[in-house]
């Protein structure tokens, strides 16, 4: 019987006592005969832009497309070559593929999952056009000298922060920025009941660019501007993540509580590392990630002691089938993110999850580690 579950969305609902008013959201837009580019989205993307600390927030069907046009709001297409981590959730990488540009992996630092600002000048060539850096896991990537690189080759920055709403990088709140795109994926730590995604910007012309990608090219019906697409956040879900969104904050506060409980737990135990948190960072806790070489076999105790785990992320990008034969791999190779995705083990991490459930996984994971070491 599992126990624990590695996460999910009913707990969370129910758990957080947001149930009953998204139901209330999602019968209004219901019932109000509105349901695509209307004042639910509206009102949305001027509270998430504030959220964020920044002026504009559109909103796209995915977190996906919010990548996707925004490289191509920026110009980025066919010939040229975006930087991105080696270490990623590989949507990150098509949607550098869907402009038609190159997705250029670069390795984390070590030690770390995210992307190494030591090695990202090595990667630039003429081509380079953009960087993606990805708050992965929900802990912000070293925006500074990342953002020094990109000034002095004049490429443009797009984060990801699919994984970060609500993190912060030296007190300033991830979303700040010029271009960061966002997910509202169900299990993100801000999800919709559906897709969703959003770019949130300081720039008015990227913000104009990016409204009319998203709906066919389109200001005003049947009067089509450029070769858009149709990639529109529905007004209920905009409605679901409205009524989430004031309760962000305190979601990530529980988050960042189990993600403490669990490193003060963990980090005396032989055989596992725990995740470093940066001097820089105020991370929200996406995923809480170990890493072990016993990972299956940690895997496997675990499951039977209840607990779900999950593994973010199996394969390497570069190893998928959809890019394996593209040689994007560079001649050292990407040995630092092969062995991240052979040693990576997430535990249920989630502002529902109870102490009970909290001191459950510890248990388990302190028995199953302490018995890995004498086998
Ligand atoms: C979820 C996610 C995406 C894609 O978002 P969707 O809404 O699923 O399209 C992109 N990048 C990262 C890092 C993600 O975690």
């Amino acid at each position: 019987m599992t126990e624990v579950p590695f996460f999910d969305l009913r707990d969370m609902h129910a758990a957080t006592g947001v149930q009953a008013e998204i139901d209330a959201a999602v019968l209004r837009v219901s019932r109000s005969g509105r349901y695509l580019l209307g004042p639910e989205l509206e009102a949305f993307e001027a509270a998430f832009a504030a959220y964020c600390d920044n002026t504009y927030c559109v909103a796209t069907g995915s977190g996906f497309a919010a990548l996707e046009l925004g490289l191509r709001a920026m110009g980025i297409g066919p010939g040229d070559e975006v930087i991105v981590p080696a270490h990623t959730f590989v949507a990150c990488w098509l949607a550098v593929s869907a402009t038609g540009a190159r997705p250029v992996p670069v390795e984390p630092a070590e030690g770390s999952f995210l992307l190494d600002p030591e090695l990202l000048e090595a990667a630039v060539t003429s081509r380079t056009r953009a960087v993606m850096p990805v708050h992965l896991y929900g802990h912000p990537a070293d925006l500074d000298p990342i953002a020094e690189v990109a000034e002095r080759h004049g490429l443009a920055v797009l984060e990801d922060a699919a994984q970060a709403h609500g993190a912060a990088y030296r007190g300033r709140r991830v979303g700040s920025g010029h271009a960061v795109a966002f997910s509202f994926y169900p299990g993100k730590n801000l999800g919709a009941l559906g897709d969703g995604g959003a770019l949130v910007t300081d720039d008015p012309g990227l913000a104009d660019r990016l409204r009319l990608l998203r709906n066919y090219g389109s200001r005003r019906k049947y009067e089509h501007e450029r070769r858009g697409t149709n990639s529109r956040l529905p007004e209920i879900q905009s409605a679901v993540l409205a009524v989430k969104l004031p309760h962000l904050d305190g979601w990530n506060d529980r988050r960042r509580a189990v993600a403490q409980r669990y490193t003060e737990a963990f980090a005396p135990l032989p055989g596992l590392t725990v995740p470093e948190v940066a001097p820089w960072a105020t991370p929200v806790w996406h995923q809480y990630v170990l890493r072990t070489p016993h990972r299956e076999a940690l895997r496997e105790r675990l499951a039977e002691a209840g607990v779900g785990t999950l593994i973010h992320y199996p394969v390497a990008c570069h190893r998928t089938p959809a890019y394996a034969a593209d040689r994007l791999t560079p001649s050292t190779g990407l040995p630092r993110t092969e062995r991240l995705a052979d040693e990576v083990l997430s535990l249920p991490i989630g502002p529902h999850l109870t102490d009970a459930a909290v001191e459950l996984v510890i248990s388990a994971v302190r028995t199953a580690a302490l018995h890995l070491h004498d086998g």
